[in-house]
C-alpha cells in the first residue's frame, strides 16, 4: 500500500471494537470507494470525532496511511448530519441498511463512486426527511439506479427482435436474462419474459434512469410495485451475480 492522506466527505458504514477504545471504522467515499480505517481513542475522544463514529452518520473525515503504509487510521471527523429521523423510525432504518448491505456487496474493488456515493446521500436525506414514508421498495429501486451507475443497464428503448421503439407500447416483454424488452408481437414464442404494462415499464424505467426524488411520483402505483421488483430483482441477480439471501447479499 502507498502512503497517502485524504479529507473527504464519507457515510459510515459499520463500526466495530478493535481494542479497549480503538474502533475499526468502515465508511464509503467518493474517490476511494470503501475504506477501513482504524480510529485510535475512537471510543472516547468526543473532540476529535464530534457524533462521527455512528452508523449512517454523513462525516468529512481526515484519513492518513501508517508510517510503513500498511494500514489508515482517521485523524479527525466533521460530522454533517448524523440523519436522527432514520434511527427512530425502524422502517426507514431498515431501507437505508438495505441499500447499504447492498453498496457493501457491490462496490468492492471499486474506487472512484462518486455517482453511488451521492446517490446514496441523496436517498439518506429523503428517507431523513420523510419523503418515502411508506414506501418500502425504495431498496429495489436503488439498485436498479445502482446496477446503471456500474454500467449495467437494459436495453428499454426499442423492441430488440423488430425494432419498434416503445414509447408508446401499451405491453412491454421484459427479458431479465438477456436484459433486454420485446413488443407484444415479437414475445409472443418466448418464454422467461416479463409483461410490463405501461404504467410498470414507466416505473421499470425510471428506477434505473431517475433519481430518488423520481420515484416520489410512484407512490400510488402499489398493485404494480411487486412486479417491477421481480424484473429489477431477476436483472440484478443474473448480471451482478448478486441476490438477497438470509438477511445480507451474496454473490453467486
Ligand atoms: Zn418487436
Amino acid at each position: 500500500m502507498y502512503k497517502k492522506e485524504f479529507f473527504e466527505h464519507s457515510v459510515v458504514f459499520s463500526i466495530r471494537t478493535f481494542r479497549e477504545d480503538d474502533l475499526i471504522v468502515k465508511f464509503l467515499t467518493p474517490s476511494q470507494g470503501m475504506v477501513t480505517s482504524f480510529a485510535f481513542g475512537g471510543k472516547k475522544s468526543r473532540r476529535r470525532f464530534p457524533g462521527c463514529l455512528e452508523e449512517l452518520s454523513h462525516v468529512i473525515f481526515k484519513v492518513s496511511s501508517s508510517k510503513n503504509g500498511n494500514y489508515l487510521y482517521l485523524q479527525e471527523g466533521i460530522l454533517i448530519d448524523r440523519f436522527s429521523n432514520i434511527h427512530k423510525n425502524r422502517s426507514l432504518y431498515g431501507m437505508a441498511i438495505n441499500c447499504q448491505k447492498f453498496l457493501d456487496a457491490v462496490l468492492i474493488g471499486r474506487e472512484d463512486v462518486r455517482g453511488i456515493f451521492d446517490l446514496y446521500l441523496e436517498l439518506l436525506k429523503g428517507l431523513n426527511n420523510g419523503l418515502f414514508n411508506g414506501m418500502g421498495n425504495i431498496p429495489i429501486f436503488f439498485r436498479a439506479r445502482v446496477a446503471k451507475e456500474l454500467g449495467y443497464l437494459p436495453r428499454i428503448e426499442s423492441c430488440n427482435t423488430c425494432g419498434r421503439l416503445l414509447s408508446t407500447q401499451w405491453e412491454v416483454f421484459f427479458s431479465p436474462k438477456d436484459g433486454n424488452v420485446v413488443c407484444g408481437r415479437c414475445a409472443s414464442q418466448k418464454n422467461g419474459f416479463i409483461l410490463f404494462k405501461r404504467p410498470a415499464f414507466e416505473l421499470f424505467c425510471a428506477s434505473f434512469l431517475g433519481s430518488p426524488n423520481d420515484w416520489l411520483r410512484f407512490k400510488t402505483h402499489g398493485e404494480i410495485l411487486n412486479l417491477v421488483a421481480k424484473g429489477i430483482g431477476l436483472f440484478v441477480e443474473t448480471h451482478l451475480g448478486i441476490r438477497w439471501d438470509r438477511g445480507r447479499f451474496r454473490t453467486k
